[in-house]
């Protein structure tokens, strides 16, 4: 771990201990993955382990492009956050009995790790550009874009639950602030700030 060791001196080796902290994560979740694919019971979130482990496996490939870019060897750097969330994944995975309490706990567990995945590629990007290495940017973006896109089918998959009539659709006993979002996609702007200045209305008189 680098951190606190002095062998980071530059923004490039920065970004060389993030892409190699980030590679060490990538496969640790490899790992991981078909555990809670076969822990999950909704067919859905089971489909939607698997195919995050491709994409995963397509991911560490791309890493690969850009330390070949970078002119290294892929390496991994031992990764205590990601070790932390798995582990603590696993622990409660482990505590959990119902099918049911199950994939609830898996999906925040899931987002959890996408979160931090989120977050490291987004300043991998940021480094990237700002050292002029715009041919690195394209991988790290094409996997940035998977693991938000995991996040969104994960946190439809937890609002199904809340209410599984929800197809996409708002209905009254989903939370106020996803229903907003979601209609504030699909409405024009004035349409949309004129049915929000609405509905802070319709709640201050409530
Ligand atoms: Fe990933
Ligand atoms: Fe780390
Ligand atoms: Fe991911």
């Amino acid at each position: 771990m680098g951190f606190f060791s002095k062998d980071i001196k530059s923004l490039n080796d920065l970004f060389m201990h993030g892409l190699q902290d980030l590679y060490y994560a990538e496969n640790q979740i490899a790992k991981s993955l078909p555990d809670m694919a076969e822990k999950a019971t909704n067919a859905q979130l089971k489909a939607g382990f698997e195919k995050h482990l491709s994409e995963t496996e397509g991911q560490i490939h791309r890493l690969e492009q850009v330390f070949e870019l970078m002119e290294t060897d892929p390496e991994g750097e031992k990764c205590p956050a990601i070790d932390g969330i798995l582990k603590e994944g696993k622990e409660l995975m482990g505590e959990i009995e119902g099918e049911d309490v199950m994939d609830v706990g898996l999906v925040a567990a899931a987002q959890a790790v996408e979160h931090y995945e989120i977050t490291r590629y987004g300043a991998l990007i940021a480094w990237a550009t700002e050292l002029g290495r715009n041919d690195c940017v394209p991988m790290l973006k094409a996997n940035l874009a998977e693991e938000k896109a995991t996040d969104q089918r994960l946190t439809a998959m937890a609002e199904r639950r809340i209410n599984p009539k929800a197809e996409g659709k708002p209905t009254k006993s989903q939370p106020k602030s996803t229903a907003r979002r979601s209609k504030s996609k699909r409405i024009a702007r004035p349409a949309a700030k004129a049915k929000r200045n609405g509905s802070k209305k319709a709640r201050r008189r409530a």
